[in-house]
């Protein structure tokens, strides 16, 4: 067997190393089990080197014999002083690579010394000369200097033929990098790149910490002062804040004991929502987009000319930052390959094409189909009950679990119909049903009292739906079974029968999926969930209504309401069916 290629991603602030075999590309990890290596070289107070998570660990205690985020000096002639000897960037580098080549010894069993390093895309002559210089001292042969969103571009898109255009979105912990690429059979090329080097997670990890800041001292009046070991707990705590909030719309922020207040011991206890967090980093996302706008001026493309984004950094396991993205492009973006380590794996593709191997591949284990629910919404200028919202997007790795929060819609509900889709149909009637359970007995509170709505999904395809009242913590749990088969004909009938009955129930004048006979249930939940549909909305219409109409509109939602509890589903739709009129005579 010919000698590997390794694959190296030398990060600001954490490294990767990874290698092509068996056909497929894999990371490479320690003794203890760890993959992704603190780009941080200190020296203990016995004198010897530490390199990565244990330099890392000593960085509170010794930060004048810790060393980080080295990449941002490489190329400059400037030393940096460490257990009182001056080294160059490169020999520090030259640290981490020689750690990390010796991880990869470890793992092979045999010698290493060829490999393949990234670098960012505006990386200058001089910072990659170093960095090949650093490669030098650790004793690796430097067989290649690839870009960072080529690497990346690699890790997804090797093998495809034709050309395509890649919009690469890095955005890691404190830089951002947006690239354009252009792929053809062999040639891969950086045909724009552009960034900001002060913009990323830690940015968004620094607005929920003085969220918290503002909340202690405002309704606390507890001041924290920075550079205080407090001070420091509650930056941890919105950087474990924010990655929850990547999943699941609330978080409970804790912190106990930071300190005490006229003889008290204060403790932190706040909740966040992900509403809140979006406005709060909401200007830091615009700035990405911005510059992605600049990326596509700079490659001549409109976005219509980019065929794939893929999401390279942690910070791009953000939910609005995908949806954003989603928004301008029109299509989902990638995310399936690990967007830490994704630059390493591709590096380590270029290293077995370079090393004459075929087949190359990055293999992991995703869902092929989106899960999600449906709501009541707006679909195409519509209200509709049946907007679909995916929870659960298809090529996700799994196991995952998201959850999502909706709000009840009126007065004192007493219960809400959930409904399960697989599907990417943003109608989800056109989607297959692939369960549905009602929650009852809610907590009868004013409308807008959130349920939070819980998906897990395992490697075997078993899907547990969960739907909680936030205020009350009462919940309903369903699992559905092989949920990773595609739904057989029969649901897709089923999703058929369903959307032909809504187009009689459109030409016919009645109600959309109802039973003249009118005591069908699935009639029942259909019926009470477009009057909900046409309640909302009316509502929405009240305030440009005349003053008759608007008498009229407010005694029949009342009505609508009060039907709906007695379950009388017959008046609801006569009702629901005037309403209906009024609001259509309102709009034309
Ligand atoms: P990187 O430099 O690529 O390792 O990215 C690190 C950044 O990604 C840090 O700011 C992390 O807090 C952030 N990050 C990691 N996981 C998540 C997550 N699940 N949601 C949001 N940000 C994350």
């Amino acid at each position: 067997m010919n000698e590997p290629i390794i694959g190296i991603d030398l990060g600001t602030t954490n490294s990767e190393v990874a290698v092509f075999e068996d056909g497929r590309a894999r990371l490479i990890r320690d003794a203890a089990g760890r993959a992704i290596i603190p780009s941080v070289v200190g020296i203990d107070d016995q004198g010897r080197l530490l390199v990565g998570e244990a330099a890392l660990n000593q960085y509170v205690a010794r930060p004048e014999a810790t060393i980080r985020s080295i990449k941002r000096k490489m190329g400059r002639a400037e030393k940096v002083s460490l257990g009182g000897t001056d080294y160059s960037p490169q020999e520090i580098s030259a640290f981490i690579l020689r750690h990390l080549k010796d991880m990869a010894r470890a793992d092979l069993g045999r010698e290493v010394t060829k490999a393949v390093i990234t670098v960012p895309a505006y990386f200058s002559d001089a910072q990659r000369q170093a960095t090949r210089e650093a490669g030098e001292i650790a004793g690796l042969e430097v067989v290649r200097m690839i870009n960072e969103p080529t690497a990346a571009a690699l890790a997804y898109e090797a093998g495809h033929s034709g050309q395509r255009h890649i919009l690469v979105f890095d955005l890691g912990g404190g830089t951002f990098d947006v690239s354009v690429v252009r792929m053809e059979d062999e040639i891969v090329e950086v045909v724009a790149s552009t960034g900001n080097n002060h913009l990323g997670g830690d940015d968004f990890d620094n607005r929920i910490g003085q969220y918290i800041l503002d909340h202690l001292a405002g309704e606390r009046q507890f001041d924290v002062v920075p550079g205080t070991s407090p001070h420091a707990r509650i930056l941890r705590r919105a950087e474990s804040s924010k990655r929850s909030l990547s999943d699941h719309p609330f978080v409970r922020v804790e912190e106990e004991f930071l300190g005490t207040r006229d003889g008290i011991p204060l403790h932190l206890d706040l909740e966040l929502s992900r509403n809140d967090y979006e406005a709060m980093i909401s200007s830091h996302v615009d700035e990405t987009l911005d510059l992605v706008h600049k990326a596509l001026d700079d490659a001549h493309l409109g976005t219509g000319g980019i065929q794939e984004i893929l999401l390279v950094g942690g910070a791009t396991r953000t939910p609005v930052i995908r949806k954003r993205l989603e928004e301008v492009f029109g299509m989902v973006p990638r995310g399936e390959v690990d967007p830490d380590v994704c630059v390493a794996l591709g590096a380590a593709i270029q290293g077995a094409i370079i090393g004459g191997a075929t087949g190359t591949a990055v293999l992991v284990d995703v869902t092929p189909y989106t899960f999600g629910t449906s709501a009541l919404g707006e679909l195409d200028g519509v209200w509709t009950p049946f907007l679909y919202v995916p929870l659960i997007r298809r090529n996700t790795p799994i196991p995952t679990s998201k959850s999502e929060v909706f709000f009840t819609v009126y007065d004192n509900q007493k219960e809400v119909d959930v409904r399960i889709f697989q599907g990417e149909h943003s109608d989800a009637s056109y989607n297959i049903e692939i369960g549905q359970f009602m929650v009852e007995g809610l907590s009868k509170a004013k409308e807008g009292g959130p349920i939070v709505l819980r998906l897990d999904l395992d490697v075997n395809g078993v899907l547990h739906v969960t739907a909680t009242e936030k205020n009350t913590g009462l919940n309903k749990k369903i699992t559905i079974n092989n949920a990773l088969t595609r739904k057989g004909e029969n649901a897709l009938d089923l999703a058929k029968g369903r959307v032909a009955a809504m187009f009689e129930g459109i030409s016919g004048g009645s109600s959309p999926g109802v039973a003249e006979g009118g005591d069908d249930s699935g009639g029942d939940h259909t019926e009470t969930a477009t009057a909900r549909a046409v309640v909302e909305k009316a509502r929405g219409l009240l305030g440009e209504a005349t003053d008759e109409d608007r008498d009229d509109m407010v005694n029949l939602i009342e009505s609508i309401q009060e039907a709906l509890d007695r379950k009388e589903f017959r008046e609801v739709k006569s009702l629901r069916e005037q309403l209906a009129d009024i609001l259509f005579y309102m709009e034309t």
